[in-house]
């Protein structure tokens, strides 16, 4: 391990303006052990690329256009010599007009990438161009030499041999002369192709090229400070957690804790890195550590929620006393590239939901009519839409007594739709109503944590 290597990676909102690109430019320049910097697209931008991306009437698209620029050249315009970046700025946005002219007239999945992708392009360059008018010796590297990735565009999956190697070769020896700057979320397919890894993608990016790099710590600075008991936007007086282990920190992102892409921590606890969470904005205010132990594992750690959840419940007369009837459910499954998320079982029937985590770039639902087509060839099946997954995340939950009355006793007045516990011990898994969700957090939050 590299003792004196961090990759340093921030968020949407911390290159959103060109005040948030010099807070995030002190946060690297404080650490002389930075060498790698990673980055989002600036806030909104991303969003804008998805929306052109589908194709939009000629008035509109001018309008996400008009608004992308606005964005950027609000940074550009603040930049003590903004004449040696315009051409190249200019030059992006033309390549994202043209592009989203193509996608007006067919969409496609690599079109989608490749558009997709200008967002941390622009950052980026804006990026390096903020730190050399501040003095600051820095380069920019184009992230799709090193990450290579499979073709499944919106959501490709990194390859981490070639990853590692062409990291070795092109990249390291970068960082001995200069600050490196690079983008997050973006990748290539062995032909060149312009890929992506799911929306909030850059975070994994972080992670991917800290293991490759064998760093020494991977920062991700984004707009709260730090990882907290639940989401604190949803929950006010949600607590910073200072240190939490990859499994506990691994279960929260997967079930929803958007301050981490749920993929994030994989290379890190496969390299045994720390990933630190801080924000930008305040750096001074601290943040958490995600390491491999921690002093304290408390049987309640944190609640974390992921909306937007469909229930699959698949009913069949076949099953009864019979054998091979989740094989075929699960063969059909795996054909659409759907892995099943919860599940519960009863005599004649099976409830699960799909798991969404990271999701495509463009959110696409996974379910679609072929799916159904060939599960109802198979069974009844009831699609139940718009409801939450609130999951309770901790240590020993499955070996410890009372954790149900703890956890439901203050449930009653909500409709639990499915219970997942007992299969892992560090979370308890439940479907409530789309609606119900925040409050069913809130309520919890006050009983488990306040
Ligand atoms: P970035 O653009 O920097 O990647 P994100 O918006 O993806 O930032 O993630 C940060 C957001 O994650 C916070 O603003 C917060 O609302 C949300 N969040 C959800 N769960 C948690 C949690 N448990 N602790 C901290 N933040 C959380
Ligand atoms: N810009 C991408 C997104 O908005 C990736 C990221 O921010 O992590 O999803
Ligand atoms: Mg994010």
């Amino acid at each position: 391990m590299s003792q004196s290597l961090i990759v340093a990676k921030f968020g949407g909102t911390s290159v959103a303006d060109f005040a948030a690109m010099n807070r995030s430019a002190d946060v690297v320049l404080a650490d002389p052990k930075t060498r790698l910097v990673v980055l989002s697209a600036s806030a909104g931008v991303t969003n804008l690329l998805v929306s052109l991306s589908e194709g939009q009437e000629p008035e509109q698209r001018a309008y996400q256009l008009d608004e992308i620029r606005r964005i950027q050249y609000a940074i550009v315009d603040q930049l003590s010599q903004p004449d040696v970046i315009r051409d190249e700025v200019d030059r992006v946005l033309e390549n994202i007009t043209m592009l989203s002219e193509a996608a007006a007239l067919a969409t496609s999945s690599a079109l989608t990438d490749e558009l997709v992708s200008h967002g941390e392009l622009l950052s980026t360059l804006l990026f390096v161009e903020v730190l050399r008018q501040r003095q600051v010796e820095s380069q920019w590297f184009d992230v799709r030499k090193v990450m290579r990735t499979d073709d499944r565009f919106g959501r490709a999956e990194p390859d981490i041999t070639l990853l590692a190697e062409l990291t070795q070769t092109q990249l390291a020896p970068k960082l001995a002369d200069a600050l490196i700057v690079t983008q997050g979320f973006i990748g290539s397919e062995a032909k060149g192709r312009t890929t992506t890894l799911g929306r909030g993608g850059s975070d994994y990016t972080a992670a991917l090229l800290g293991e490759a790099l064998q760093a020494s710590r991977i920062d991700i600075w984004t707009d709260v400070p730090g990882i907290y008991t639940t989401d604190p936007r949803v929950v006010p007086a949600a607590k910073r957690i200072d240190e939490i282990t990859f499994e506990e920190a691994a279960e929260m992102a997967t079930f929803g804790a958007k301050v981490l892409h749920p993929a994030t921590l994989m290379p890190a606890v496969r390299s045994d890195i720390p990933v630190f969470v801080g924000s930008s904005k305040d750096p001074s205010a601290g943040g958490t550590l995600v390491c491999n132990e921690s002093k304290k594992l408390p049987l309640f750690r944190a609640l974390a929620l992921r909306r937007k959840q469909t229930l699959l419940t698949l009913h069949s007369l076949n099953m009864l006393h019979s054998r091979g009837f989740l094989a075929e459910v699960f063969n059909i499954l795996a054909r659409y590239n759907i892995s099943v998320d919860l599940i519960t079982t009863s005599e004649v029937s099976v409830a699960l939901t799909l798991d969404t985590t990271g999701s495509t770039s463009t959110g696409d639902s996974l379910l679609t009519q072929a799916l159904l087509t060939e599960l109802s060839s198979l069974c009844r099946v009831e699609v139940e839409e718009n409801l939450a997954l609130v999951a309770i995340i901790g240590n020993k939950l499955s070996q410890a007594c009372g954790v149900g009355k703890e956890v439901f006793g203050v449930l009653d007045p909500f409709n639990l739709r499915l219970i997942c516990y007992g299969a892992s011990s560090y979370n308890l898994c439940f479907l409530v109503p789309g609606n119900d969700a925040e409050q069913v957090v809130q309520t919890l939050h006050r009983n488990l944590f306040e």
